[in-house]
């Protein structure tokens, strides 16, 4: 018997910069719980060509909103050639009945719990047309085999995940609806063990926040530093600062740059999205705070807030400039399926397309309320170009003197993106606009 298991892009004519990318966790979990007598193949269409032609019994493909689209053409294709298809990952669980329509089964959250079953199931011809496991094992150890990535050098970090679950339930956010509100930790003895095989050095933490349980990630901080690796994670500011022992901690483990969702820099919208950081003062004091430590900061900002209006996106640059922060990721809020802000838009009309396709939080696919669409997704754009110009990068650096190297190479890769993002704003404007 043969898998593959396919992780798709979102559009087959395009890649994505590999050096801003990441190899798919969910599809080396899923191989590394499969029985070892089976063959099987991972493809990650943004490096790989799918071919679907080759040997196989059984496709899994694993998406979330923006490439699912792609999945469900896949999906068809491969059941033209008589394939029996399962899909799973963050969209397919939150809209089940969606995915039906296109494969022969999905798998609801985890594949931890159900996976080896469905297999067994699929070689009994008793494939059901669900699997859910609420709240799978995660004690157990399963082996994710990175070795042909290492060796070709085809991504810069490799994935680690070391908890499930956030309590926070955020109106934007699906995560509590995927994972659930309880946090759920991988045994700090498992993830050790994932990196010392890996043979990589340089690691993404793909957690949600890798704080949000100190006393567990000061253990997890304990355990790894002695293997001298690098490792880049997303992270609440206020918990981090708050907590000298843990930025110590973080910073002596290998912690090279920390993700911060800072969203807004407008104090009306820090409040309504109940953030613990109370004003700017308090923001800028942690920045401050974290650089001291050696640790770059990467921030998360979003655009189209129902309190923004066009002055956003010049007041969010000039601070993020002012701050010398490192790089900063400018989205536009999205309203996925299974979020409170999707359901609050589809009630009140604002939705312009439900074509998943645009749902990659850099399009605009809701009309904002103080302005029209266009003039935020060109907000957005300018706002990217005008923080990754050649002036704001040489301002910015002697904030962050501390790693030049990664400072420059990680400005760079974005600053590549810029043109990259106009030419496609540019390309779809007549689609929805
Ligand atoms: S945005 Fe972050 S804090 Fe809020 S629900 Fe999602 S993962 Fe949790």
């Amino acid at each position: 018997m043969k898998i593959l298991l396919i992780s798709p892009t979102v559009d087959a004519e395009k890649r994505t910069n590999k050096g801003l990318m990441m190899p798919q966790l969910a599809l080396y979990i899923l191989a590394g719980l499969t029985p070892q007598e089976i063959e099987v193949k991972v493809v990650e269409e943004e490096i790989d060509h799918i071919d679907l032609e080759q040997e196989c019994n059984l496709v899994g493909i694993s998406c979330l909103t923006a490439n699912a689209p792609r999945a469900y053409d896949l999906c068809q294709e491969f059941k033209k050639r008589g394939k029996t298809v399962v899909l799973g990952g963050v969209h397919p669980t939150i809209l089940p009945d969606e995915a039906l329509q296109h494969a022969d089964c999905v798998v609801v959250g985890e594949a931890e719990g159900v996976w080896e079953t469905l297999i067994n199931d699929f070689r009994n011809g008793n494939l059901k047309r669900k699997y859910h496991d609420p709240s799978p094992d995660l004690g157990r150890y399963i082996p994710k085999d990175f070795s042909k990535i290492i060796k070709k050098r085809l991504y810069n970090l490799i994935p680690i995940m070391t908890t499930k679950g956030c309590p926070y339930n955020c109106d934007f956010c699906c995560v509590t609806n995927l994972f659930g509100k309880e946090i759920r930790h991988i045994p700090i003895e498992n993830i050790v063990r994932d990196i010392q095989e890996s043979g990589a050095k340089n690691f993404l933490f793909l957690d949600d926040n890798i704080i949000g349980h100190p006393k567990y990630s000061k253990e997890l901080f304990k355990a790894i530093k002695p293997l001298k690796i690098n490792w880049v994670g997303q992270a609440s500011i206020s918990l981090l600062v708050g907590d000298d022992e843990l930025l110590q901690l973080a910073s002596e483990s290998g912690c090279k740059m920390l993700f911060f969702g800072i969203e807004s820099v407008s104090i009306e919208q820090i409040k309504i999205m109940r953030k613990a950081i109370q004003d700017i003062e308090h923001l800028e004091s942690a920045f401050k705070k974290i650089k001291k430590m050696g640790i770059l900061i990467h921030a998360s900002m979003v655009f189209g807030f129902d309190n923004d209006t066009t002055e956003v996106f010049d007041d969010t640059v000039q601070f993020l400039i002012k701050n010398k922060v490192n790089t900063v990721s400018f989205n536009v809020l999205t309203p996925y399926p299974g979020t409170k802000t999707y359901q609050d838009m589809k009630k009140e009309g604002r939705l312009i397309t439900t074509d998943w396709r645009y749902y990659d939080h850099n399009t605009v696919v809701f009309k904002p309320k103080n302005m029209i669409p266009y003039e935020l997704q060109i907000g957005k754009v300018k706002a990217r170009k005008q923080f990754y110009s050649i002036s704001s990068v040489l301002k910015r650096f002697t904030g962050n003197l501390y790693n030049p190297i990664a400072y420059f190479a990680t400005n760079y890769g974005h600053m590549k993106q810029v043109k990259v993002e106009a030419k496609r704003i540019a390309k779809i404007k007549s689609e929805l606009f």
